[in-house]
């Protein structure tokens, strides 16, 4: 980090500005120059407010050279991270294909979609208990009984589960689940960050939908700082000025994600695009891009769907794409060999 002071700058405040500094395990290196007095920080930058120190009468200005993110910041880390769930890896050149319905809404229902999945080529099942919805009249999800259902579903296919946690309060019925699931709209509640952090499941973190890269990345700070870094990025569409779609799938996120980070980059396009024949372009483009896999919504029935039936592929129709995306997949990874 450089700070910039103003010219002739108040000594008493210059020292315990430095003092403060020193204090904080910081180096500082300083210029004089002719108009202006340079001071280098080097050291553990990231713990420092720069806006904070911006904001002191004796700095002109402040520039970051590394980002405020250090675990999840690829400077830092330059292998690309794999996490392991089971026999699954995400990350380091695998396409993980996670699929299953928005929520689980019966013991049958769950098995049957899991079992379609599965020998259409999905390695992980995806399935909400519990529901973040708009509306506190929709249909808010089964609760623990539903993660009873995903874990049955599991013993029959032996496909590891991925389901949200909405509050801290329900960590200790995610004992058993696989990839603890943070939705776009917990992706900045930090107490449930931290909870999450503390304990040592994979955690699947989606991005909010006004969030930039770095706030995500942050959010992923803040679990990785707990001591877990078995963190896995999922974009699912941003909110802009576009209506026709349910949200605007940033592709982008890949290749920027790929740079400043080496965490997994999943994409979602089923609550990116809202509407089950987007699903397939999107996919596509997201495998193109290099993401690390796709979590994708599937229902045996999506015109009775309790929840977001209409974004929902068909078992067949996941079957057709899954086959699509393995094999573009391979080519995409011999175009860059
Ligand atoms: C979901 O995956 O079911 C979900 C609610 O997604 P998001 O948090 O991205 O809206
Ligand atoms: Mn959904």
């Amino acid at each position: 980090m450089i700070v910039i002071l103003k010219p002739d700058p108040n000594q008493d405040q210059l020292k315990s500005l430095l003092s403060w500094l020193q204090e904080k395990g910081i180096t500082i290196h300083t210029s004089v120059g002719e108009a202006r007095t340079i001071l280098g920080l080097v050291g553990d930058t990231s713990q420092l407010d720069a806006d904070l120190i911006a904001a002191l009468d004796i700095v002109e200005d402040v520039k970051r050279i590394h980002e405020p993110y250090k675990n999840a910041n690829r400077m830092f880390h330059p292998e690309d991270t794999v996490v392991k769930v089971g026999n699954t890896r995400i990350g380091g050149g695998s396409l993980t294909l996670m699929a299953g319905p928005c929520s689980v809404e019966s013991e049958e229902q769950v098995v049957t979609i899991a079992k379609a999945v599965k020998a259409s080529g999905a390695t992980m099942l995806r399935g909400g208990a519990f529901k973040p919805r708009t509306s506190p009249y929709a249909f808010q999800g089964l609760g623990a009984i539903g993660l009873e259902y995903l874990k049955t579903a599991r013993e029959e296919t032996g496909l590891p589960i991925i389901t949200e946690m909405m509050d801290i309060s329900q960590l200790p019925l995610f004992k058993d689940v696989d990839v603890i699931q943070i939705g776009a709209r917990n992706m900045q509640n930090f107490d449930l960050l931290k909870a999450v952090g503390r304990q040592e499941k994979p955690v699947l973190l989606k991005r909010g939908m006004s969030a930039t890269y770095e706030e995500w990345l942050m959010s992923a700070e803040y679990i990785m700082a707990g001591g877990n870094h078995n963190v896995i990025l999922c974009e699912r569409g941003i909110r802009t000025f576009e209506t026709y779609t349910r949200n605007t799938l940033d592709l982008s996120a890949v290749p920027v994600l790929r740079k400043l980070t080496h965490l997994p980059i999943i994409i979602d396009p089923s609550h990116a695009g809202g509407k089950s024949w987007l699903v397939d372009s999107l996919s596509m483009g997201a495998v193109a891009a290099g993401c690390d896999g796709l979590e994708i919504e599937v229902h045996n029935d999506p015109a009775k769907a309790l929840c977001d039936g209409p974004q929902c592929l068909r078992p067949d129709a996941f079957h057709r794409l899954a086959g699509k995306l393995l094999t573009l997949h391979e080519t995409v990874k011999n175009l860059e060999a």
